[in-house]
């Protein structure tokens, strides 16, 4: 299992919902949730490892132990706005402030199917949000301004190129 980083096209696509509940999911939640903490991530969906599930793992603070599986989440209320920082571990190296809700309320399924609610503020609030967008194909990028786009247009292109070159090498690796 690996990161996929932008441009990556299966991070444009829509996430299906979760219906069956069994080891193989629990596997995929665990892994998933070892490979945010490895990164230091405080989120990562399953697109982000080329899995089109409606499945997120979020850390409030990125502390092993304190992390939670969200399957199928919804927000179902959200208020206030705030302003900060945020980084996706789809785009290394890039930190640009975005406006988010400052609390939500979102509901889901755990691992084993059963439905829960949690209330959420700041960072937390924030990392929810930005994952759920990963679950509708929806970027860091698409949150940027354009001002932002040209203050990060060199990283941008730097994993472009870099996507590129993956792709060829194992079109040569096909080949050959
Ligand atoms: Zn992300």
């Amino acid at each position: 299992m690996r990161i996929r980083l932008y441009p990556d096209p299966v991070l444009r696509e829509r996430s299906v919902r979760v219906e069956a509940f069994d080891e193989d999911l629990a596997r995929l939640a665990a892994e998933m949730t070892r490979l945010m903490l490895e990164n230091r991530g405080l989120g990562l969906a399953a697109p982000q490892v080329g899995v089109l599930k409606r499945l997120v793992v979020v850390s409030p603070d990125g502390e092993p132990g304190r992390e939670a599986v969200l399957i199928n989440p919804e927000i179902i209320h959200s208020e206030g706005s705030e302003r900060a920082d945020e980084g996706c571990l789809s785009f290394p190296g890039i930190y640009v402030k975005v406006n988010r809700h400052a609390r939500v309320v979102v509901r889901y399924q755990d691992v084993a199917g059963e439905a829960h609610e949690m209330e959420a503020e700041g960072l937390l609030a924030r990392a929810i949000e930005h994952e759920v967008d990963h679950l509708d194909g929806r970027l860091l990028v698409d949150r940027m301004s354009q001002v932002q786009r040209m203050a990060n247009r060199r990283r941008l292109r730097e994993l472009t190129i870099r996507y590129e070159r993956r792709l060829v090498q194992a079109e040569t690796r096909s080949a050959g």
